[in-house]
């Protein structure tokens, strides 16, 4: 028998219309590319959203279905293209800025992008690629200065075409299963793949996300949106702060330690987000100049890599601020699982309580995970038994974009995620490593991740970052790519490898140690192993 409730689809633009009704005076304050600062409400970007959708339908000659790219920092502008695109049955693809010119031209012609709205300062990187791009109509520029000038053909100004719009605007009936976000994994592992979000999805991702064993924001917070709005539809924020009335804070370009610092005291931020390699360098800098007054920042959600249980214990002591950690990939929307401490937890040592934090915790409402063994079994949830982490759920990815290739899908329905976990009695599950990335050595498996995160925690390493590389008797061995705190100091292999013995067996401690002075990243800020693993092979090392 069915229910007798109304089919009311949950669309973004449901949460667009209750942000305007419920808390029509909340702020959104954006700190913009050059410098200045930008605030208005949520009634304001209800009205532009409005203006938008009139642009998009009449002035751009959008339709349903039609994908429109976004290349931007993050903004009140790119808000409202999170909202006013898909409020027209658009789909709202965020490029992301920061990958190659190669693996740009790809995305936007994969999706066919029908107009791409850029940020002035952003310009030279499509100028470098517009020969190729395919489809592009229109390029609506978002913050030119004054003196701008651009060799991109078929251009428009993003505040010309808002000007004088009407703020009316009749949303069409759009389903909660349209599409209404895209992004491309960041190609990690070759080519870019296209993850397109649904209404329903989005909605059901953020409305969870913002409840208290999670993000746990309510409308007395001011929040700091460090996550790109052109990577995994910045974790769901935008839409986020609309349902919970937080404050939203948006630093575009600002993202240097010391400008997220300034941003923290002068804004009295009480949460925010971001990858641990921010919270490393507002950490690092604060420490050498404490903030004074003291900030009003709580906490800071983390993921994208894992949140390492020094700076968990760092930022506690030094200045009572929460990392909290979560987990999850653009295939997940992204967030599916986070780390919290529960009431029982409570009789632990400080210690233990941090390690668990830094595990990437429990799954959300709507997400179910398991681990499988080498052999095809459910693993044992007893925090030792590592296998490949699958996951399925509300807003879990069924199939990439434009392509039958499956996989990263099992035939009873779950998502390979490629990672490599544990989980332990409570639920907790703990990343132990990525499948490309895991080392077996002599028939066992040696953690990459475990043993960066205690190189790094040792006092003369700034980063590090360990591949497998071939060796004749074991298979593989592990090796230790170093980035020291002091360039021209001299450490020697032995001090490793002592400090190492603490904690690991001797056969999975590295044998070699190369220092480098920057470890290669991706384009959003991971260790590139890809490239460390072609650097080693052509002897560039
Ligand atoms: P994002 O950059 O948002 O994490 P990607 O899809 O680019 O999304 O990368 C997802 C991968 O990042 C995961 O499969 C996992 O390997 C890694 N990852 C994400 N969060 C964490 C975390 N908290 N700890 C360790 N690894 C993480």
């Amino acid at each position: 028998m069915e229910g007798l409730i109304m089919d009311y689809p949950l669309t973004t633009t449901t949460i667009l219309e209750y942000g305007n009704s419920a808390f029509k005076h909340k702020k959104i304050i954006s700190h913009l590319p050059n410098g200045s600062r930008h605030e208005y409400t949520f009634g304001d970007l209800h009205k532009r959203c409005k203006q938008l959708a009139n642009v998009l339908t009449h002035k751009l000659g959008v339709t349903k279905g039609d994908m429109i790219g976004t290349f931007a920092w993050n903004h009140y502008q790119h808000v409202e293209l999170y909202y006013g695109i898909p409020s027209v049955g658009a789909i709202c693809h965020t490029i992301n800025i920061r990958l190659s010119s190669h693996q740009t031209e790809f995305i936007i012609n994969h999706s066919e992008d029908k107009v791409i709205f850029v940020d002035a300062s952003l310009v030279p990187l499509l100028e470098k690629i517009a020969g190729q791009l395919e489809t592009v109509e229109h390029y609506v520029i978002m913050n030119a200065p004054e003196k701008f000038s651009t060799t991109l053909l078929n251009v428009l100004h993003y505040e010309d075409l808002l000007e004088g719009e009407s703020e009316e605007f009749e949303w069409p009936t759009l389903s909660e299963n349209d599409a209404c976000g895209m992004c491309y994994t960041s190609g990690t592992t070759g080519l870019p793949k296209g993850v397109l979000y649904t209404h329903r999805s989005t909605y059901l991702h953020a409305l969870t996300i913002s409840t208290p064993n999670a993000a746990n924001y309510d409308n007395s917070d001011i929040v700091l949106l460090i996550v790109p709005q052109f990577h995994v539809m910045a974790w769901g924020y935008p839409y986020l702060c609309l349902i919970t009335g937080s404050d939203m804070v948006l630093p575009s370009s600002n993202l240097q330690p010391e400008a997220i610092i300034s941003i923290l005291q002068e804004e009295k931020i009480t949460k925010a987000n971001g990858v641990p390699t921010i919270w490393m360098g507002v950490y690092e800098a604060m420490k050498k100049n404490p903030p004074r007054p003291k900030l009003a920042l709580q906490e800071y959600l983390v993921g994208g890599s894992a949140l390492t249980a020094s700076l968990i214990k760092g930022m506690d002591d030094d200045f009572g601020i929460k990392g909290v950690q979560a987990w999850g990939m653009t295939e997940t929307s992204p967030l599916g699982t986070v780390s919290r401490l529960q009431p029982h937890h409570e009789k632990l040592s400080t210690e233990e309580k941090i390690k668990i934090r830094a595990k990437q915790g429990i799954e959300f409402p709507g997400i179910e995970m398991r681990v499988v063994d080498n052999n095809g079994k459910v693993a044992e949830r007893d925090g030792k038994t590592m296998g490949e982490l699958q996951v399925k759920g509300a807003w879990v990815i069924k199939s990439y974009f434009k392509t039958n290739n499956r996989d990263n899908f099992t035939d009873d329905g779950w998502f390979r995620t490629g990672d490599v976990s544990t989980v332990d009695s409570d639920g907790y599950m703990h990343i132990t490593d990525r499948t490309k990335d895991l080392i077996k050595s002599g028939g066992e498996w040696i953690s990459s991740v475990a043993l960066e995160s205690a190189l790094m925690s040792h006092p003369k390493v700034k980063e590090a970052a360990v591949i497998a590389i071939p060796d004749e008797k074991w298979a593989e061995r592990p090796l230790a790519v170093i980035v020291l705190t002091d360039e021209d100091e001299v450490v020697l292999d032995a001090n490793f490898k002592e400090f190492l013995s603490r904690d690991f067996a001797n056969y999975q401690i590295p044998d070699n140690y190369v220092f480098v002075n920057q470890v290669p990243r991706t384009s959003v800020g991971k260790f590139d192993k890809k490239e460390i693993r072609r650097l080693y092979a052509q002897g560039e090392l």
